[in-house]
């Protein structure tokens, strides 16, 4: 008899789904969830979407595939957390948790004594990742943001971990993966401390949230359940073979100002090809930016603002 799953305040019996708000400690604030236990025995796989509140393709693949996994077909279990950060999506508050101004994404393992985006993370992190054989982060793109479909794996995690994120990767229907130096994130902390094979995955962009973005996110989320023998799915779309970004570079704007882009994601730049510029606001140039190598450029951003600090065009060589 396979064994029930409890998360927090919700238990999904074997063969069943169970759905519900877990509560983040002694807060208010909330996070939709979907248990799918499996009918029968197989590997964990956990899916978070929301943790940036406006990428919407992540948060409706992650709603969609809770509403559509029949648990009588899965071997194993599907953790999906619809939302991470809920209340960043019902305020259209971009890339940061509004209580406390943190983006989420920087602040794992999570600390259960920190302000509300380390309890998040602390509770992902101790409730979820730790039942996980692998991990899925499903971003979009923010609501400033224009790229082309990519993946980021953990690249400080051990060999054998890392090799496991550059296998299932290479699955996905997208251009590029590139690896991930930072330790404090939803994923490569996941693989970094606990050992968890785990991938962020990017799609969409600029407040949108197409159904055809959708149903290919949802078509590499199936396509990888049935890699890890968890379902059967035969994948729909296969448009890209992923390449390893080897070498990249993440501008970000070092005063506050007003940003024109003269590059779309995707696009290939040549050496010294202009990238872009900010003008104070008052039109004068006080910073120009060029490509220090022939790339691909892998997002944008398209907001005429940008504040200091915030990114403006990230590009990547294979
Ligand atoms: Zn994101």
């Amino acid at each position: 008899m396979k064994k029930e799953i409890s998360i927090c305040n919700i238990t999904a019996k074997q063969g069943q789904k169970a759905q519900g708000f877990i509560n983040i400690l002694d807060t208010e604030t909330k996070m939709p969830i979907t248990i799918i236990n499996g009918q029968k025995e197989g590997k964990t796989v956990l899916i978070t979407a929301g943790v940036h509140g406006c990428e919407y393709p992540g948060i409706r693949t992650a709603i969609e595939l809770s509403q559509e996994i029949d648990p009588k077909e899965v071997s194993g279990n599907i953790i999906i957390v619809h939302l991470v950060n809920m209340e960043g999506f019902e305020q259209r508050r971009a890339a940061v948790m509004p209580q406390d101004n943190k983006n989420i994404l920087r602040v794992f393992p999570g600390d259960k004594n920190g302000t509300i985006s380390d309890k998040i993370a602390h509770v992902i992190t101790t409730e979820l990742i730790s039942k996980a054989d692998y991990y899925f982060d499903i971003h979009g793109g923010d609501l400033h943001e224009e790229l082309i479909p990519h993946i980021y794996y953990p690249a400080k995690a051990k060999k054998e971990v890392v090799n496991k994120c550059k296998e299932i990767a290479k699955h996905f229907n997208v251009g590029y993966y590139a690896p991930s130096n930072n330790i404090n994130g939803t994923f490569t902390s996941a693989a970094v401390n606990q050992d968890v094979p785990s991938l962020l995955i990017e799609r969409g962009g600029c407040g949108l949230c197409q159904e055809e973005e959708v149903n290919l996110y949802k078509d590499d989320m199936l396509n990888i359940l049935s890699l890890l023998n968890m379902i059967e799915y035969k994948r729909c779309h296969k448009d890209f073979t992923p390449e390893e970004i080897k070498y990249a570079i993440y501008l970000d704007a070092v005063k506050d100002g007003c940003w024109t882009c003269f590059v779309d994601a995707g696009q290939s730049v040549k050496k010294g090809d202009k990238l872009g510029v900010i003008s104070d606001y008052f039109g004068n140039i006080i910073d120009t930016y060029y490509a220090e190598f022939d790339s691909t450029i892998l997002y944008n951003t398209v907001a005429y603002s940008v504040p200091k600090g915030s990114s403006l065009v990230a590009y990547g060589r294979v």
